[in-house]
């Protein structure tokens, strides 16, 4: 079990659950980040007394610097405070629990002091995944999923060759509007779009996971950390969220990770492992359990899914362009600038308009993703 740890991303949903799973164990909060929410961030800097404290918007660290004046904790501030955190001498693990690409550059230079990266930020993977696996294969830092169906396939691989794999079944909710057609979801609202039946989680990953991008990220996640092809993995839609993913193996076996839908699991497994320890979440009653249903995914009504499930095949920027022009549309979508449907014609409409480069080194990719932003901002933003 690890010691001490920095969280990137303190204020959002997994930072907030990290920092209970923290405190519940004892483990040392050393570093912590967040955007500009600072008056959580100061809650939270006041209660675990962290030595360093980044906050990536400027002006909000000029705020924060002057809130904590009375306290010996040290201030950084934009992409450098993220390395700095990740780095930081105090901690032996990284949560990086930040959302979207801004987590790439902390969670490399981790790698390279070989921390332990519990993570929780799925773009690192779906944009630089090749690059992030071979330096912590270099370097031996240790990657421990975060996201629950990664953790799953995860414990359900632990202990099995690579030779034993015949495929993984990544399971997903179907989130909200699971059985609409497109022409239905013209008009939804960012309210509805956010409002998960299982799982709480911010905003941006409860769009995505409306949209179904979410399980084309995970897909995508998942062919890095597992080191296989996209025809191995296969979607499936289980509505209840009990069967957090599962493998088959060469024999026909199939193994399951079954659970409560509670991200405190698998960021407690990533912090203890190889230990497991006890905690106070709630626990499958199996006498009390409804019926667990599967479906195919609707790739037609979805088609973020099949967009993600495509550019895994096609590889190289693909990924990182398809995943930056989401995150720009979604925020626009937020803001409610941009049509629910739109997101889809945006993500698509990078890749088709920006093209591929195959084995993109990590300039490449930081300049696809920021060109398939800017593209999103001119050609979608009303
Ligand atoms: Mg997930």
């Amino acid at each position: 079990m690890v010691k001490t740890v920095s969280i990137l991303g303190s204020t959002g949903s997994i930072g907030r659950q990290s920092i209970a799973v923290a405190q519940r164990l004892g483990i040392r909060v050393a570093a912590l980040t967040a955007s500009r929410q600072i008056e959580l961030l100061e809650r939270q800097a006041r209660a675990l007394k962290p030595d360093f404290v980044a906050v990536y918007d400027e002006q909000a660290a000029r705020q924060f610097r002057v809130a904590v004046a009375d306290t010996p904790i040290r201030v950084g501030s934009g992409l450098e405070g993220l390395v700095e955190a990740a780095v930081f001498s105090g901690s032996e693990c990284v949560v990086t629990a930040v959302s979207g690409a801004v987590g790439l550059k902390p969670t490399l230079a981790a790698i390279a002091e070989k921390k332990r990266i519990a993570l929780a930020n799925k773009e690192t993977l779906v944009c630089a995944g090749e690059i992030v696996m071979r330096r912590a294969a270099e370097t031996g830092a240790e990657i421990l999923p975060v996201d629950s169906e990664h953790s799953a396939i995860f414990q359900c691989l632990s202990g099995r060759g690579k030779g034993e794999l015949k495929k993984i079944l990544l399971t997903g909710s179907g989130g909200p509007f699971r059985g609409k057609k497109r022409e239905e979801l013209e008009g939804i609202t960012p309210e509805q779009a956010v409002r998960h039946p299982n799982w709480s989680m911010g905003a941006k990953i409860s769009v995505d996971s409306s949209t179904l991008m979410n399980k084309g990220l995970e897909f995508i996640e998942a062919m890095h950390l597992f080191a296989v092809r996209p025809e191995d993995i296969q979607v499936l839609i289980h509505p209840q969220s009990i069967i957090h993913s599962m493998v088959e193996l060469v024999d026909g076996a199939v193994i399951a990770q079954l659970g409560a839908p509670d991200m405190g699991l698998p960021i407690q497994l990533a912090l203890t492992y190889p230990e497991r320890r006890d905690t106070p979440f709630e626990r499958l009653d199996f006498w009390r359990m409804k019926d667990l249903h599967f479906e195919e995914p609707d790739l037609e009504n979805m088609p973020c899914l099949r967009l993600a499930m495509d550019a895994a095949k096609t590889g190289g920027t693909a990924p990182c362009v398809m995943s930056a022009a989401n995150e720009a549309a979604v925020q626009l979508f937020l803001q409610g600038r941009l049509g629910y449907n739109r997101i889809y014609d945006a993500a698509a409409g990078a890749i088709e308009r920006l093209g591929v480069t195959a084995h993109p080194d990590l300039e490449t990719i930081l300049a696809a993703d920021e060109a398939a932003r800017a593209y999103v901002r001119e050609a979608f933003s009303a």
